[in-house]
């Protein structure tokens, strides 16, 4: 009987199939129950004038065989190539990226000999909706997209994962005091599904000082769970402070499909060479292993691995004179590996993966309707004036007796009423409309077309909504 698991495997580029190789020789040395069915992905796909860097015949394999293990690839510059991997994680569904950053002192240098922690990052939605538009000579936006089911999924998969692994914290990020609509529900449904886990404690930071900390005393937190940007950064710096970007493996998880991988790139300079350290994919196998139910061969080869950072066996990047005994290449460094398994560190902390606890991740259900009642609209306009106050008079020509002008920013800031003159005004201002009684979309079709009829630029509009009772648009800085 073939009780194998079926996975699909992509070597990458520069580096990635020296490294892919030596993960996979240690995999089947220890005895992993897997098949691996290889695509072509990456750098020669795009060349091939295939910009998604990607064929239909592979996506085919990878949505059949739901695991998948991926070395890094190279993204060429220019020519408008997608990033691969940005699109993976959203096509498949891959909400949360799971990033361990541990220290392996006396070992590995580092700073934080203690540093423990696990980043858990939204790995869908925030800026890398990829939403973006240039709207005026001088202004380009980029849209930063919060759902309440992206927030929940992700939060309750680090909720979920810290009593898994028996973490007693788990801290959120975000920078709410600025961003009060996006971050801000971030953190409130952070709130809200903390009380369900009684028995893990839970806080908030704000991102800049909590980024801060995290760098100056990591060992001061446990599980951190951001939404994708931040996450993208954090987990790159926590890496590194750690003792090496090669050192750190990710897991990319969805509700049906899941992606590992290490978290540095295709270091092209280093490929071909026997240079490099294949422990960042290793450690992506890890994860991988435990995710499909092969804890104990994962545990095996974690301690083994252990043993070997531990016997001083390291390649360039990480030895040290005085710390280290023999520098290696990649094959050595995976041949050490496997020599060792079986056998257990002596001074760092052996892994124990436990396999008793099996995460329950409801799917997410759609809320009840909330009532929406539109009260206003906020034009943008394009104009290349710098006044504000002879921006007011042009845009006031399309007030009505029920529907007139509000309020003028440039970007975000007020300047009309009671605008300072010492404020920089771009050519990008919105003008908010609001209405002394009812307001209608009609309302807004009317302004659009008084305006295209004045010969006013507008480039966009947003509708100002009062939700559930309360105010779902933020005010004007200084307002
Ligand atoms: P990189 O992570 O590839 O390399 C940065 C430096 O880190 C290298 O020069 C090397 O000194 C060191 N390094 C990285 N991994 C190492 C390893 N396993 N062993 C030893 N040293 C290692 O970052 P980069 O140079 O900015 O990017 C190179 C290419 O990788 C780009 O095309 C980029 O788009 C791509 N990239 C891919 C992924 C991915 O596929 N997941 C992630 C990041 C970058």
């Amino acid at each position: 009987m073939n009780t194998k698991q079926k996975i699909t495997i992509a070597k990458g580029d520069g580096i990635g199939p020296e490294i892919m190789d030596a993960t996979l020789k240690i995999l089947i040395e220890a005895g992993a129950q897997i098949e691996t069915e290889e695509i072509e992905v990456g750098e020669k796909v795009y060349l091939s004038g295939n910009t998604s860097g990607i064929s239909n015949e592979s996506w085919d394999i990878i949505r059949k065989n739901k695991i998948f293990l991926k070395a890094p690839i190279t993204t060429p510059q220019g020519g408008g190539y997608k990033s691969l991997n940005v699109t993976t994680r959203k096509f498949l569904g891959l909400y949360s990226n799971v990033r361990p950053c541990s220290s392996f002192h006396p070992f590995v240098k580092t700073k934080h000999p203690l540093m423990d922690i696990i980043i858990i990052r939204e790995n869908e939605e925030d800026l890398y909706a990829g939403i973006e538009h240039q709207q005026t000579d001088e202004v380009v936006q980029c849209l930063k997209l919060i759902s309440r089911p992206g927030c929940e999924k992700i939060i309750r998969y680090a909720f979920e994962f810290a009593r898994q692994q028996k973490r007693k914290k788990v801290t959120c990020f975000t920078k709410d005091n600025i961003m009060k609509q996006t971050d801000g529900l971030f953190h409130q449904v952070f709130n809200e599904i903390s009380k369900e886990y009684p028995e893990i404690e839970n806080e908030h930071w704000i991102i800049d000082i909590g980024a801060a900390k995290m760098a100056d005393t990591p060992e001061a937190f446990d599980v951190i769970v951001m939404p994708n940007l931040y996450g993208d950064v954090l987990s790159d710096v926590a890496a590194q402070i750690a003792g090496s970007v090669g050192l750190a493996g990710s897991a990319n998880i969805g509700e049906e499909c899941a992606m590992f991988e290490a978290i540095h790139g295709s270091a092209p300079r280093r490929a071909g060479q026997n240079l490099a350290n294949p422990s960042g994919l290793l450690q992506g196998a890890i994860m991988m292993l435990n995710h499909i139910g092969q804890t104990s061969i994962a545990e095996n080869i974690q301690n083994a691995w252990l043993k070997t950072i531990e016997d001083g066996i390291h390649t360039y990047d990480i030895y040290k004179e005085g710390k280290s005994r023999i520098k290696v290449g990649t094959q050595e460094f995976a041949d050490a590996v496997i020599k060792n398994l079986g056998l257990v560190p002596k001074t760092l902390k052996a892994a124990n993966f436990s396999s008793d606890y099996v995460m329950q991740l409801p799917k997410y259900q759609r809320k009840e309707a909330k009532t929406k009642k539109l009260e206003g609209v906020d034009l943008f306009v394009h104009w290349r004036g710098t006044d504000p106050i002879e921006m007011s008079h042009l845009i006031s020509q399309i007030n009505s007796d029920q529907i007139q002008l509000s309020m003028i920013t440039n970007r975000g800031i007020k300047v009309w009423p009671d605008g300072f003159k010492e404020t920089f005004c771009t050519d990008h201002w919105r003008c908010r409309f609001k209405s002394k009684s009812e307001f209608t979309k009609s309302n807004i079709l009317e302004l659009l077309q008084k305006a295209e009829a004045n010969g006013i630029d507008v480039i966009k509009t947003e509708n100002l909504y009062i939700i559930d009772g309360k105010q779902a648009y933020s005010l004007g800085q200084g307002q």
